[in-house]
């Protein structure tokens, strides 16, 4: 290649004005940062520029820097030369005719991930949130894990997808009465304990009082079983714990949930044993896919109470929500019941999961976007065209 093609599209590229940067979803330390990098707000002021920035952003929900009447107007109108407040693009918003709503979030060029808003669960509603494009998991019954990993998501794109939900419901500024979205939960796309850091600390800014305000008690990260992780989990985040179990021995699970190979039951187990504060009211919450004549015998629930013996528990078993090829049935009705008959015999709450926003393939497990992972010369083709349209 000669050194003067002109043609080069990073030629281009670089030419470009930088784009502005969007605060959304940065943590109080990041927004201080991004102040100071800025050079419009010294040092000294930094902390307390961002605390008043902060209750903008998250508790008023603000889209444009003209709205915080107590910054002074010139800060204002620097701020909007530097930065934005806006929200990554909704590239397609779905409604079921159960009222869950799914959300899917072009985060940038072909990185798309779900979240799906589902009504009346927890004290009024829960948001289902991706922590990753794609998955590496390979869990047999899941979708998401016919889609390979596109990669993390940053703490801002998981906080992101808690602005556009709360947008959508119109939920600003952050009320502590009537509220529809009480509730967060970590099923969407991906598996949370695989970007942990991201995740606290998007729950950081999720969970504090004076912005979005959803207390940690409400926030739920569910794991397929990244057993090194889960202490960590606990220690950092002070979430409640989910855990993907879907078998009692380990030959089925390593079959259903491969990376039980890695991280078998006893000692997944022994980690949510430890999980720092359970008891009778923080209780771990275990997922059972019922898959017709795979996990869904009399014999397997009474299995199930042995190994969840002296676990503060209760069991979300989830009728198999079926997607294009799916190599499951459902279980049929009357032998999910007989499930949970004996699971509550046996002491424990056990309530099915009533299937929610099936029709638009929003439910558990049913979550897939388009997003391949792509070279880095096609990323910068397909991010040139996003920026250049027609
Ligand atoms: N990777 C994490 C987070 C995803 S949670 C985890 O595995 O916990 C998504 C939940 O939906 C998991 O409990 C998963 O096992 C369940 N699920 C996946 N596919 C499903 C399907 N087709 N029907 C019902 N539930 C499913």
């Amino acid at each position: 290649m000669t050194a003067l093609d002109l043609s080069l599209p990073a030629a281009s590229a670089a030419d470009a004005a930088p784009q502005a940067k969007s605060l959304i979803g940065l943590t109080r330390e990041g927004l201080r940062a991004a102040l100071i990098e800025s050079g419009l707000v010294d040092e000294k002021k930094a902390r307390m520029r961002a605390d008043q920035l902060w209750r903008w952003i998250y508790h008023y929900g603000v889209t444009d820097f003209a709205d915080m009447t107590d910054v002074g107007k010139e800060l204002r109108g620097r701020l909007a030369e530097r930065f934005t407040l806006a929200r990554p693009e909704l590239a397609d918003k779905q409604v079921s005719n159960d009222g869950t709503v799914k959300f899917l979030i072009r985060f940038a060029p072909g990185v798309e991930a779900e979240s799906v808003f589902i009504p009346d669960v927890g004290k009024a509603g829960a948001l289902c949130v991706s922590s990753q494009v794609g998955c590496t998991l390979n869990c047999t019954f899941c979708h998401t894990g016919t889609q390979a990993l596109v990669r993390n998501l940053t703490a801002e794109e998981i906080v992101a997808q808690v602005m556009v939900a709360r947008d959508h419901l119109e939920e600003w500024p952050t009320s502590n009465e009537n509220r529809r979205l009480t509730n967060i939960v970590f099923m969407g796309m991906g598996e949370p304990l695989y970007n942990l850091d991201q995740v606290d600390n998007a729950i950081a800014v999720i969970a504090d009082g004076d912005g979005l305000s959803i207390s940690r008690r409400r926030i739920t990260v569910s794991t397929a079983g990244v057993v090194p992780k889960i202490p960590e989990l606990g220690e950092r985040t002070s979430a409640m714990l989910a855990i993907s179990l879907h078998a009692t021995n380990d030959d089925l699970r390593n079959e259903l949930v491969p990376l039980n190979k890695k991280y078998p039951i006893a000692e997944l187990f022994a980690a949510i044993r430890a999980y720092p504060g359970l008891g009778n009211a923080r209780r771990v919450t275990f997922e059972y896919v019922m898959l017709k004549g795979v996990n869904d015998s009399e014999a397997e629930a009474k299995a199930l109470v042995q190994l969840l013996k002296g676990v503060p528990a209760k069991i979300n078993l989830i009728p198999f929500n079926p997607w294009p090829d799916s190599p499951y049935e459902c279980s049929d009705w009357d032998t999910i019941e007989a499930f949970a008959e004996v699971l509550n015999r046996g002491g424990y709450a056990s309530p099915i999961r009533t299937p929610r926003g099936r029709d638009i393939l929003a439910a558990c497990g049913q979550l897939r976007s388009e997003s391949k992972k792509l070279r880095a010369s096609e990323r910068r083709k397909a991010e040139q065209d996003a920026a250049n349209p027609g």
